[in-house]
């Protein structure tokens, strides 16, 4: 049997172990689900794993109470390079339950597709992970190393437990798979994630409220202003404009179609996209500001009366490439220069996560490419990804020579983090063969 006709036959496995996996409510938040839940999880990988060959795995306590799977599998001889595996095992709550057309917790075929939390993002790339390694058997010519993590999808711990612990994550190449194809069938590799700064603005005019009848017409209004201000973040295309901040960027890898994001987005009929820009320019290279929330009188209880302070609260995407803190420090430069009439502005700027630009030219990236054309029999595109992940900047500064690849199972129709998440199960049959063919060819392509 060749690698293809092993994991067909290792699916029926795989759907019954995503059944068992999506059924255990592994949502990292103990207000909201018991930490027993996320404890069997992890119980559940460290056994999976063991069972692949990674005979040490074992369970790492993270500073959040969440607990990493880790665990190492040693190649035929030392000098091989080493993969990092990498996958989480907590979910997203369900959100309103209401809204799903099967049971959230429970792994349910519809169309062809597993609907459940988690059936994609990011439990499907466990299993992708452990269909590579059982359709590889014995025959693994590289070094593994394996990661999963239990909080990614809050406290996030594993990104300040990797620099205490480098030499136990470190490797030549990462499979960073939480990610995936921009459509199920078309092979891709996601290569640069935008930088993200939040900005909070206070605008203050009046010692207190005033009656807008006595007084409106001459007095400053603090929330006019802010509206004034904000209203200067963007232009008539409804490209962001912050003064000192480029926004001209051009995305170089595989477009996105605006039928898809329109679809992606569910934009309105008749409501334009933004921007001056092509869609893949304007959310994977260009800035973005979001205005998050405004502080001012809700429309209920509201009286005649001029607002004497305001706040809004904005939120600053920047291109990869572009300091995060110094684009948002450009942002609060822009907002005092452009208040009307005198009106008293403060800024804060919470700590902001850089941008990430994967290195593209090295072994494993020649591998991948290879590996994702011959499983997909087409060849493999570079997205971009206007989110950010804090954990692709720890591992890059971790490990400044290791190559770092994002991909997996998370193609768009898999919905993650709303409601009726699913997988495309030929996606995680794709990309298992993909990974067993990467292990592969990368170790060939080093030595
Ligand atoms: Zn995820």
């Amino acid at each position: 049997m060749d690698l293809r006709e092993r994991i067909a036959s290792l699916m029926r496995q795989a759907r019954s172990e995503l059944a068992e996996l999506v059924a255990i409510r592994s949502v990292a938040d103990p207000r909201q689900f018991p930490p027993e839940e996320c404890a069997r999880a992890a119980q559940w990988v460290r056994d999976a794993f063991a069972g692949v060959g990674f005979s040490d795995a074992w369970l790492a306590q993270m500073a959040d109470e969440s607990q990493a799977v880790l665990g190492t599998r040693r190649g035929p001889d030392p000098d091989t390079p080493t993969v990092l595996l990498y996958a989480h095992y907590d979910v997203q709550p369900p959100l309103n339950e209401a809204d799903w057309r099967t049971q959230p917790f429970e792994l349910t075929e519809v169309g062809g597709r597993w609907y459940g939390r988690g059936a994609a993002d990011c439990k499907g790339n466990i299993l992708m992970h452990l269909t590579a390694l059982r359709a590889l058997g014995e025959e693994v010519p590289v070094n593994l190393k394996l990661v999963v993590e239990g909080s990614e999808e809050t406290t996030g711990a594993l990104v300040d437990f990797v620099p205490g612990h480098a030499d136990l994550l470190r490797a030549d190449a990462i499979l960073v798979c939480d990610a995936g194809n921009a459509a199920a069938g078309h092979p891709a590799v996601t290569v640069s994630l935008r930088g993200v700064a939040d900005v909070v603005v206070h605008v203050e005019a009046l010692a207190s409220e005033l009656h807008s009848g006595t007084f409106g017409g001459a007095a400053p209004d603090a929330l006019a202003a802010l509206v004034a201000m904000l209203a200067t973040l963007r232009d008539g295309r409804g490209s962001t404009t912050v003064r000192g901040l480029d926004n001209t960027q051009v995305w170089p890898g595989a477009p996105y179609p605006p039928e898809a994001f329109r679809a992606d987005a569910g934009v309105l009929d008749g409501v334009s996209l933004l921007g001056d820009g092509t869609v893949s320019d304007m959310v994977w290279s260009r800035p973005a500001v979001t205005i998050l929330g405004i502080d001012c009188p809700p429309v209920l209880g509201s009286t005649a009366a001029i607002t004497p302070r305001a706040s809004a609260r904005l939120n600053l995407r920047v291109p990869p490439g572009t300091q995060a803190g110094e684009a948002a420090q450009a942002l609060v430069s822009h907002l005092h220069a452009v208040a009307p009439w005198g009106v008293h502005v403060k800024a804060e700027i919470a700590p902001p996560g850089s941008g990430f630009q994967a290195r593209t030219g090295g072994p494993a990236y020649q591998a991948i490419a290879a590996a994702m054309h011959e499983a997909y029999g087409q060849p493999m595109v570079t997205l971009g990804e206007g989110g950010s992940i804090p954990l692709c900047n720890v591992l890059a500064d971790t490990y400044p020579d290791a190559e770092l690849i994002l991909m997996g199972v998370e193609e768009p129709l898999t919905l993650i983090h709303a409601p009726n998440e699913s997988v495309d199960p030929a996606e995680i049959a794709a990309m298992a063969l993909t990974e067993a063919l990467f292990l592969q060819r990368y170790a060939a392509v080093r030595n």
